[in-house]
Protein backbone atom coordinates (compact mmCIF):
# COMPACT_ATOMS: atom_id res chain seq x y z
CA UNK A 1 0.00 0.00 0.00
CA UNK A 2 1.71 2.78 -0.65
CA UNK A 3 1.26 6.86 1.17
CA UNK A 4 -0.70 9.38 -0.21
CA UNK A 5 -0.17 13.04 -0.09
CA UNK A 6 -2.05 16.56 -0.67
CA UNK A 7 -0.26 19.69 -1.14
CA UNK A 8 -1.96 22.65 -0.55
CA UNK A 9 -0.02 26.16 -1.62
CA UNK A 10 -1.23 29.27 0.36
CA UNK A 11 -0.53 32.97 -1.12
CA UNK A 12 -2.86 35.58 -2.75
CA UNK A 13 0.34 36.54 -5.26
CA UNK A 14 0.18 32.78 -5.96
CA UNK A 15 -3.11 32.53 -6.91
CA UNK A 16 -3.56 35.29 -8.56
CA UNK A 17 -1.20 34.49 -10.67
CA UNK A 18 1.09 37.51 -9.61
CA UNK A 19 4.29 35.20 -8.81
CA UNK A 20 4.26 31.85 -10.18
CA UNK A 21 4.15 28.72 -7.67
CA UNK A 22 7.49 27.09 -7.10
CA UNK A 23 6.71 25.20 -4.16
CA UNK A 24 3.89 22.73 -5.34
CA UNK A 25 5.64 21.49 -8.65
CA UNK A 26 9.35 20.70 -6.17
CA UNK A 27 7.50 19.14 -2.79
CA UNK A 28 5.89 17.06 -5.58
CA UNK A 29 8.89 15.90 -6.95
CA UNK A 30 10.17 15.36 -3.17
CA UNK A 31 6.98 12.97 -2.79
CA UNK A 32 7.56 11.05 -5.44
CA UNK A 33 11.52 10.51 -5.11
CA UNK A 34 9.91 8.59 -1.52
CA UNK A 35 7.41 6.73 -3.01
CA UNK A 36 4.47 9.24 -2.04
CA UNK A 37 1.40 8.84 -4.52
CA UNK A 38 0.40 12.89 -4.45
CA UNK A 39 -3.44 12.61 -4.80
CA UNK A 40 -3.90 16.47 -4.81
CA UNK A 41 -2.13 19.45 -5.09
CA UNK A 42 -4.27 22.97 -4.44
CA UNK A 43 -4.04 26.63 -4.66
CA UNK A 44 -6.15 28.76 -2.16
CA UNK A 45 -5.47 32.84 -1.26
CA UNK A 46 -4.75 34.26 2.45
CA UNK A 47 -8.96 33.36 3.42
CA UNK A 48 -8.89 31.30 6.69
CA UNK A 49 -12.42 29.70 5.19
CA UNK A 50 -10.78 29.05 1.93
CA UNK A 51 -7.65 27.21 3.67
CA UNK A 52 -10.12 25.23 6.33
CA UNK A 53 -11.87 24.14 3.44
CA UNK A 54 -9.04 22.78 1.35
CA UNK A 55 -7.69 20.87 4.44
CA UNK A 56 -11.29 19.69 5.27
CA UNK A 57 -11.58 18.12 1.52
CA UNK A 58 -8.13 16.70 1.58
CA UNK A 59 -9.41 15.03 4.89
CA UNK A 60 -11.81 13.65 3.31
CA UNK A 61 -10.14 12.33 0.53
CA UNK A 62 -8.43 9.88 3.01
CA UNK A 63 -4.67 11.56 2.43
CA UNK A 64 -1.85 10.81 4.99
CA UNK A 65 -0.09 13.98 4.79
CA UNK A 66 -0.60 17.16 3.78
CA UNK A 67 2.24 19.70 3.17
CA UNK A 68 1.12 23.52 3.23
CA UNK A 69 3.46 25.90 1.83
CA UNK A 70 3.15 29.40 2.98
CA UNK A 71 1.66 32.21 5.74
CA UNK A 72 3.66 31.76 8.59
CA UNK A 73 5.38 35.04 8.38
CA UNK A 74 4.36 37.58 11.36
CA UNK A 75 1.26 39.55 9.66
CA UNK A 76 -2.43 39.49 10.45
CA UNK A 77 -2.93 37.71 6.73
CA UNK A 78 -0.31 34.42 7.97
CA UNK A 79 -2.96 32.72 9.20
CA UNK A 80 -1.77 28.76 8.38
CA UNK A 81 -0.86 27.68 11.93
CA UNK A 82 -3.90 28.77 13.32
CA UNK A 83 -5.65 26.94 10.84
CA UNK A 84 -3.94 24.04 10.68
CA UNK A 85 -3.93 23.66 14.99
CA UNK A 86 -8.10 23.87 13.90
CA UNK A 87 -7.58 21.12 11.23
CA UNK A 88 -5.68 19.27 13.88
CA UNK A 89 -8.21 19.63 16.44
CA UNK A 90 -4.64 21.10 18.85
CA UNK A 91 -4.86 23.98 20.87
CA UNK A 92 -2.47 27.06 19.73
CA UNK A 93 -0.10 27.83 22.40
CA UNK A 94 2.56 29.99 23.55
CA UNK A 95 5.93 28.36 22.60
CA UNK A 96 8.63 30.32 25.18
CA UNK A 97 12.06 28.61 24.06
CA UNK A 98 10.84 29.25 20.23
CA UNK A 99 9.42 32.92 21.24
CA UNK A 100 13.29 33.83 22.44
CA UNK A 101 14.53 31.81 19.43
CA UNK A 102 12.89 34.14 16.76
CA UNK A 103 14.06 37.21 18.97
CA UNK A 104 17.20 36.34 18.51
CA UNK A 105 17.33 35.97 14.83
CA UNK A 106 15.27 38.99 14.82
CA UNK A 107 17.63 40.77 16.74
CA UNK A 108 20.12 41.49 13.94
CA UNK A 109 16.72 43.53 11.90
CA UNK A 110 16.16 45.57 15.26
CA UNK A 111 19.63 47.18 14.96
CA UNK A 112 19.61 47.78 11.33
CA UNK A 113 16.10 49.58 11.35
CA UNK A 114 16.00 51.48 14.71
CA UNK A 115 12.99 53.29 14.14
CA UNK A 116 11.02 50.39 14.63
CA UNK A 117 8.64 50.27 17.15
CA UNK A 118 9.45 47.38 19.90
CA UNK A 119 6.13 46.60 21.06
CA UNK A 120 4.90 45.67 17.59
CA UNK A 121 8.23 43.49 17.11
CA UNK A 122 7.11 41.73 20.24
CA UNK A 123 4.15 41.08 19.35
CA UNK A 124 4.07 39.84 15.44
CA UNK A 125 7.32 37.33 17.04
CA UNK A 126 4.95 36.31 19.56
CA UNK A 127 2.66 35.63 16.97
CA UNK A 128 5.26 33.31 15.05
CA UNK A 129 5.99 31.12 18.30
CA UNK A 130 2.22 30.45 18.76
CA UNK A 131 1.56 26.56 17.54
CA UNK A 132 -0.05 23.80 17.71
CA UNK A 133 -0.62 22.16 20.88
CA UNK A 134 2.02 18.87 20.68
CA UNK A 135 3.47 19.51 17.16
CA UNK A 136 7.03 19.46 16.15
CA UNK A 137 8.56 22.11 15.44
CA UNK A 138 11.25 22.89 12.46
CA UNK A 139 14.11 25.28 12.99
CA UNK A 140 13.50 28.83 11.31
CA UNK A 141 15.90 29.29 8.24
CA UNK A 142 14.29 32.89 7.63
CA UNK A 143 12.25 33.83 10.91
CA UNK A 144 9.08 31.39 10.86
CA UNK A 145 9.53 27.93 11.98
CA UNK A 146 7.57 24.84 10.32
CA UNK A 147 5.59 22.07 11.97
CA UNK A 148 4.82 19.07 11.78
CA UNK A 149 1.60 18.47 13.40
CA UNK A 150 -0.23 14.81 13.56
CA UNK A 151 -3.89 14.51 14.18
CA UNK A 152 -4.93 15.21 17.87
CA UNK A 153 -4.91 11.69 20.51
CA UNK A 154 -7.82 10.29 19.36
CA UNK A 155 -8.55 11.51 15.98
CA UNK A 156 -8.43 10.18 12.69
CA UNK A 157 -6.79 12.36 9.83
CA UNK A 158 -3.43 13.11 8.12
CA UNK A 159 -0.70 14.63 9.58
CA UNK A 160 0.22 18.36 8.17
CA UNK A 161 3.41 19.19 7.41
CA UNK A 162 3.23 22.81 7.58
CA UNK A 163 6.44 25.34 6.30
CA UNK A 164 6.80 28.72 5.19
CA UNK A 165 6.45 30.30 1.58
CA UNK A 166 9.94 31.62 0.44
CA UNK A 167 11.70 28.55 -1.48
CA UNK A 168 14.74 29.14 0.38
CA UNK A 169 13.20 28.83 3.19
CA UNK A 170 10.56 25.60 2.50
CA UNK A 171 13.50 23.12 0.82
CA UNK A 172 15.99 22.82 3.79
CA UNK A 173 13.27 22.90 6.06
CA UNK A 174 11.73 20.00 3.96
CA UNK A 175 14.74 18.06 4.22
CA UNK A 176 14.56 18.57 8.22
CA UNK A 177 10.69 17.57 8.71
CA UNK A 178 11.22 14.31 6.72
CA UNK A 179 13.44 13.21 9.58
CA UNK A 180 11.08 13.94 12.24
CA UNK A 181 9.34 11.07 14.15
CA UNK A 182 5.87 12.31 13.36
CA UNK A 183 6.48 12.40 9.83
CA UNK A 184 8.19 8.93 9.80
CA UNK A 185 5.28 7.81 11.44
CA UNK A 186 2.77 9.23 9.12
CA UNK A 187 3.89 7.76 6.49
CA UNK A 188 5.06 4.04 7.58
CA UNK A 189 3.50 2.08 5.07
CA UNK A 190 5.52 3.41 1.87
CA UNK A 191 6.41 1.38 -1.02
CA UNK A 192 9.38 2.49 -2.10
CA UNK A 193 9.48 3.40 -6.07
CA UNK A 194 11.90 3.73 -8.62
CA UNK A 195 12.00 5.80 -11.72
CA UNK A 196 13.56 5.50 -14.82
CA UNK A 197 14.29 8.47 -17.23
CA UNK A 198 15.30 8.22 -20.81
CA UNK A 199 15.51 12.05 -22.39
CA UNK A 200 15.03 11.94 -26.46
CA UNK A 201 15.52 14.89 -29.44
CA UNK A 202 14.50 14.94 -32.62
CA UNK A 203 11.00 12.82 -32.95
CA UNK A 204 7.81 13.76 -32.67
CA UNK A 205 5.75 12.73 -29.60
CA UNK A 206 3.63 10.34 -31.42
CA UNK A 207 6.46 8.35 -32.74
CA UNK A 208 7.29 7.12 -28.38
CA UNK A 209 3.29 6.34 -28.66
CA UNK A 210 3.56 4.03 -31.32
CA UNK A 211 6.43 2.53 -29.97
CA UNK A 212 4.71 1.77 -26.93
CA UNK A 213 1.77 0.39 -28.90
CA UNK A 214 4.36 -1.89 -30.87
CA UNK A 215 6.05 -3.00 -27.78
CA UNK A 216 3.05 -3.78 -26.13
CA UNK A 217 1.56 -5.81 -29.50
CA UNK A 218 4.95 -7.49 -29.71
CA UNK A 219 4.06 -8.91 -26.20
CA UNK A 220 7.03 -6.85 -24.20
CA UNK A 221 5.94 -6.46 -20.84
CA UNK A 222 4.62 -3.23 -19.51
CA UNK A 223 2.67 -3.55 -16.81
CA UNK A 224 3.71 -3.18 -13.78
CA UNK A 225 5.49 0.49 -15.31
CA UNK A 226 3.68 3.65 -15.12
CA UNK A 227 5.11 4.90 -17.83
CA UNK A 228 4.75 8.99 -18.42
CA UNK A 229 6.12 10.87 -21.83
CA UNK A 230 5.95 14.43 -21.80
CA UNK A 231 7.54 16.79 -24.48
CA UNK A 232 9.68 19.91 -22.13
CA UNK A 233 11.50 22.44 -24.28
CA UNK A 234 11.43 20.42 -27.46
CA UNK A 235 12.86 16.95 -26.06
CA UNK A 236 10.64 13.91 -25.06
CA UNK A 237 10.71 12.38 -21.60
CA UNK A 238 9.78 9.03 -20.80
CA UNK A 239 9.57 8.68 -17.09
CA UNK A 240 8.61 5.34 -15.65
CA UNK A 241 7.83 4.38 -12.32
CA UNK A 242 8.21 0.99 -10.64
CA UNK A 243 8.15 -1.07 -8.24
CA UNK A 244 11.91 -2.45 -6.94
CA UNK A 245 10.58 -5.90 -7.82
CA UNK A 246 9.95 -4.69 -11.47
CA UNK A 247 13.99 -3.49 -12.26
CA UNK A 248 13.99 -6.72 -14.81
CA UNK A 249 10.89 -5.37 -16.90
CA UNK A 250 12.12 -1.57 -16.57
CA UNK A 251 15.50 -2.46 -18.15
CA UNK A 252 13.83 -4.51 -21.01
CA UNK A 253 11.26 -1.54 -21.91
CA UNK A 254 14.76 0.19 -21.85
CA UNK A 255 16.42 -1.93 -24.04
CA UNK A 256 13.58 -2.03 -26.32
CA UNK A 257 13.46 1.97 -26.59
CA UNK A 258 16.96 2.34 -27.05
CA UNK A 259 16.74 -0.66 -30.25
CA UNK A 260 13.92 1.49 -31.71
CA UNK A 261 15.47 4.70 -30.96
CA UNK A 262 19.13 4.78 -31.37
CA UNK A 263 19.71 7.67 -33.44
CA UNK A 264 17.52 9.77 -31.39
CA UNK A 265 17.75 8.85 -27.47
CA UNK A 266 20.42 10.90 -25.95
CA UNK A 267 19.78 10.14 -22.25
CA UNK A 268 19.13 7.20 -20.01
CA UNK A 269 20.22 8.43 -16.65
CA UNK A 270 18.72 11.88 -16.28
CA UNK A 271 21.29 13.53 -17.40
CA UNK A 272 20.41 16.70 -19.25
CA UNK A 273 21.66 17.48 -22.89
CA UNK A 274 23.49 20.62 -20.66
CA UNK A 275 25.39 17.99 -18.73
CA UNK A 276 26.41 16.17 -21.34
CA UNK A 277 27.38 19.34 -23.59
CA UNK A 278 29.22 21.14 -20.55
CA UNK A 279 30.83 17.44 -19.36
CA UNK A 280 31.98 17.26 -23.45
CA UNK A 281 33.21 21.10 -23.70
CA UNK A 282 35.15 20.97 -20.25
CA UNK A 283 37.05 17.61 -21.74
CA UNK A 284 39.84 20.14 -23.18
CA UNK A 285 36.97 21.75 -25.66
CA UNK A 286 36.23 25.87 -25.68
CA UNK A 287 33.38 27.42 -27.54
CA UNK A 288 31.92 30.23 -28.70
CA UNK A 289 28.77 31.77 -30.15
CA UNK A 290 27.60 34.38 -32.87
CA UNK A 291 23.03 34.90 -32.13
CA UNK A 292 21.15 36.82 -33.77
CA UNK A 293 17.77 35.81 -33.12
CA UNK A 294 18.17 34.40 -30.01
CA UNK A 295 20.21 36.81 -28.68
CA UNK A 296 22.55 35.92 -26.72
CA UNK A 297 20.55 33.26 -25.02
CA UNK A 298 22.68 30.44 -25.89
CA UNK A 299 25.72 32.32 -24.55
CA UNK A 300 23.37 32.79 -21.49
CA UNK A 301 22.56 28.85 -21.46
CA UNK A 302 25.97 27.43 -21.72
CA UNK A 303 26.82 29.77 -19.04
CA UNK A 304 24.22 28.62 -16.45
CA UNK A 305 26.35 26.07 -14.50
CA UNK A 306 29.31 27.17 -12.72
CA UNK A 307 33.28 26.37 -14.19
CA UNK A 308 31.90 27.50 -17.37
CA UNK A 309 34.83 30.05 -18.04
CA UNK A 310 37.29 27.25 -18.42
CA UNK A 311 34.78 26.02 -22.21
CA UNK A 312 33.08 29.23 -22.82
CA UNK A 313 35.13 32.12 -24.36
CA UNK A 314 32.10 34.73 -25.27
CA UNK A 315 29.41 35.00 -27.49
CA UNK A 316 28.38 38.10 -30.09
CA UNK A 317 24.54 39.18 -30.15
CA UNK A 318 24.97 40.07 -34.07
CA UNK A 319 20.75 41.26 -34.42
CA UNK A 320 21.79 43.84 -37.51
CA UNK A 321 23.25 42.90 -40.28
CA UNK A 322 25.71 45.36 -39.88
CA UNK A 323 26.86 44.20 -36.66
CA UNK A 324 26.71 40.48 -38.09
CA UNK A 325 29.51 42.07 -40.49
CA UNK A 326 31.71 44.71 -38.03
CA UNK A 327 31.46 42.45 -35.19
CA UNK A 328 31.12 38.29 -36.72
CA UNK A 329 32.77 39.32 -39.65
CA UNK A 330 30.22 37.97 -42.03
CA UNK A 331 30.97 38.83 -45.82
CA UNK A 332 27.56 42.00 -46.72
CA UNK A 333 27.51 39.79 -50.08
CA UNK A 334 26.51 36.44 -48.76
CA UNK A 335 23.64 38.39 -46.93
CA UNK A 336 22.57 40.49 -49.87
CA UNK A 337 22.71 36.95 -52.07
CA UNK A 338 21.09 34.28 -49.58
CA UNK A 339 19.44 37.41 -46.93
CA UNK A 340 20.10 37.30 -43.58
CA UNK A 341 18.30 34.16 -42.58
CA UNK A 342 19.67 31.59 -44.37
CA UNK A 343 22.57 28.40 -43.90
CA UNK A 344 24.81 30.22 -45.66
CA UNK A 345 24.98 33.35 -42.93
CA UNK A 346 24.67 31.13 -40.36
CA UNK A 347 28.21 29.25 -41.59
CA UNK A 348 29.56 32.54 -41.91
CA UNK A 349 28.06 33.71 -38.12
CA UNK A 350 30.09 30.44 -36.91
CA UNK A 351 32.75 30.75 -38.48
CA UNK A 352 33.12 34.25 -37.35
CA UNK A 353 32.84 33.53 -33.79
CA UNK A 354 34.87 30.63 -33.68
CA UNK A 355 37.92 32.98 -35.83
CA UNK A 356 36.89 36.26 -33.79
CA UNK A 357 37.48 34.49 -30.30
CA UNK A 358 40.27 31.84 -31.02
CA UNK A 359 38.06 29.55 -30.06
CA UNK A 360 37.85 25.45 -30.86
CA UNK A 361 33.77 25.23 -31.92
CA UNK A 362 31.67 28.38 -33.12
CA UNK A 363 28.12 28.43 -33.55
CA UNK A 364 25.92 30.24 -35.14
CA UNK A 365 22.08 31.16 -35.28
CA UNK A 366 20.36 33.50 -37.58
CA UNK A 367 16.14 32.91 -37.63
CA UNK A 368 13.00 34.64 -37.69
CA UNK A 369 11.32 34.59 -34.17
CA UNK A 370 8.20 36.09 -34.88
CA UNK A 371 5.71 37.33 -34.88
CA UNK A 372 6.75 39.49 -38.09
CA UNK A 373 9.03 39.13 -40.41
CA UNK A 374 8.07 35.71 -41.64
CA UNK A 375 7.79 35.16 -45.70
CA UNK A 376 6.23 32.26 -47.82
CA UNK A 377 10.09 31.52 -48.16
CA UNK A 378 11.06 32.31 -44.82
CA UNK A 379 7.97 31.64 -42.48
CA UNK A 380 8.35 32.24 -38.95
CA UNK A 381 9.88 29.29 -36.70
CA UNK A 382 12.75 29.28 -39.49
CA UNK A 383 15.75 28.96 -37.91
CA UNK A 384 19.46 28.31 -39.49
CA UNK A 385 22.15 26.96 -37.12
CA UNK A 386 25.66 26.01 -37.55
CA UNK A 387 28.20 24.57 -35.89
CA UNK A 388 32.15 25.09 -36.85
CA UNK A 389 35.14 22.91 -35.84
CA UNK A 390 38.78 22.35 -36.74
CA UNK A 391 39.74 21.28 -39.63
CA UNK A 392 36.54 22.86 -41.67
CA UNK A 393 34.35 20.27 -39.39
CA UNK A 394 30.72 21.39 -40.02
CA UNK A 395 26.93 20.71 -38.64
CA UNK A 396 24.78 22.91 -40.38
CA UNK A 397 20.75 22.58 -39.76
CA UNK A 398 17.52 24.56 -40.96
CA UNK A 399 14.81 23.63 -38.78
CA UNK A 400 11.07 24.93 -39.16
CA UNK A 401 10.24 25.60 -35.30
CA UNK A 402 6.94 25.27 -33.91
CA UNK A 403 4.92 28.13 -31.40
CA UNK A 404 4.94 32.10 -30.53
CA UNK A 405 8.17 34.38 -30.10
CA UNK A 406 9.12 32.54 -26.94
CA UNK A 407 9.32 29.37 -27.90
CA UNK A 408 10.92 29.38 -31.47
CA UNK A 409 13.52 31.57 -29.21
CA UNK A 410 14.31 28.49 -26.75
CA UNK A 411 13.51 25.97 -28.96
CA UNK A 412 16.59 27.48 -31.07
CA UNK A 413 18.60 27.23 -28.09
CA UNK A 414 17.70 23.50 -27.66
CA UNK A 415 18.51 22.78 -30.95
CA UNK A 416 22.10 24.27 -30.75
CA UNK A 417 22.51 22.09 -27.56
CA UNK A 418 21.67 18.77 -29.34
CA UNK A 419 23.83 19.93 -32.49
CA UNK A 420 27.27 20.78 -30.21
CA UNK A 421 26.45 17.76 -28.80
CA UNK A 422 26.56 15.84 -32.11
CA UNK A 423 29.85 17.69 -32.96
CA UNK A 424 31.50 16.65 -29.96
CA UNK A 425 30.16 13.25 -30.38
CA UNK A 426 32.42 13.39 -33.93
CA UNK A 427 28.95 13.71 -35.98
CA UNK A 428 29.36 16.48 -38.74
CA UNK A 429 28.43 17.16 -42.22
CA UNK A 430 31.89 16.79 -43.89
CA UNK A 431 34.61 18.90 -44.37
CA UNK A 432 31.76 21.36 -46.06
CA UNK A 433 28.52 21.75 -47.01
CA UNK A 434 27.68 19.81 -49.99
CA UNK A 435 26.15 22.14 -52.64
CA UNK A 436 22.42 22.29 -51.35
CA UNK A 437 23.66 19.61 -48.50
CA UNK A 438 22.19 21.20 -45.65
CA UNK A 439 19.92 18.37 -44.03
CA UNK A 440 16.96 19.18 -42.06
CA UNK A 441 15.52 17.68 -38.53
CA UNK A 442 12.38 17.22 -37.61
CA UNK A 443 11.09 20.55 -35.62
CA UNK A 444 10.23 18.81 -32.14
P1 LIG B 1 7.11 35.31 5.26
O1 LIG B 1 7.64 35.17 6.64
O2 LIG B 1 8.18 35.71 4.28
O3 LIG B 1 5.84 36.11 5.15
P2 LIG B 1 5.40 33.05 4.73
O4 LIG B 1 5.57 31.66 5.16
O5 LIG B 1 4.32 33.84 5.40
O6 LIG B 1 6.78 33.79 4.85
P3 LIG B 1 4.18 33.86 2.34
O7 LIG B 1 3.83 35.15 3.04
O8 LIG B 1 3.09 33.00 1.91
O9 LIG B 1 5.16 33.01 3.23
O10 LIG B 1 5.14 34.16 1.12
C1 LIG B 1 6.28 35.01 1.27
C2 LIG B 1 6.99 35.13 -0.07
O11 LIG B 1 7.54 33.87 -0.43
C3 LIG B 1 6.07 35.46 -1.23
O12 LIG B 1 5.86 36.84 -1.37
C4 LIG B 1 6.84 34.88 -2.40
O13 LIG B 1 7.87 35.74 -2.78
C5 LIG B 1 7.44 33.65 -1.80
N1 LIG B 1 6.55 32.50 -2.04
C6 LIG B 1 5.52 32.11 -1.27
N2 LIG B 1 4.90 31.04 -1.77
C7 LIG B 1 5.53 30.75 -2.92
C8 LIG B 1 5.35 29.75 -3.93
N3 LIG B 1 4.39 28.83 -3.83
N4 LIG B 1 6.20 29.75 -4.97
C9 LIG B 1 7.17 30.69 -5.08
N5 LIG B 1 7.40 31.64 -4.16
C10 LIG B 1 6.59 31.68 -3.09
MG1 LIG C 1 3.79 35.98 4.79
Amino acid sequence: MSTRAGILVTGTEVLSGIISDRNGPWLSARLRERGIDLAHLIVVGDRSQDMLAALEFLGREDVDVIVTSGGLGPTADDLTAEIVARFCGREPVLDEQLERRIAEIIAPMRKRWPQLDDEAIRSSNRKQAVVPEGATVLAPVGTAPGLVVPPAEGRDGPTVVVLPGPPRELQPMWDAAVQTEAFRAATTATTVYRQGIMRLFGIPESEIAATLRALASEGVPLSGLEITTCLRRGEIEIATRYEPDAEELYRGFLAAVSARHRDTLFSVDATTIDDLVAKQLSDGSTVATAESCTGGLLAARLTERPGASAYVLGGLVVYDDDAKVRLAGVDPAVIAAHGAVSTEVAVALADGARMRLDAALGVGITGVAGPDGGTAAKPVGRVCLSVSGPGEMRLTRSVDLPGDRLAVRDRSVTVAMHMLHRVLLGEHDGPRIAPGGERSVPAR
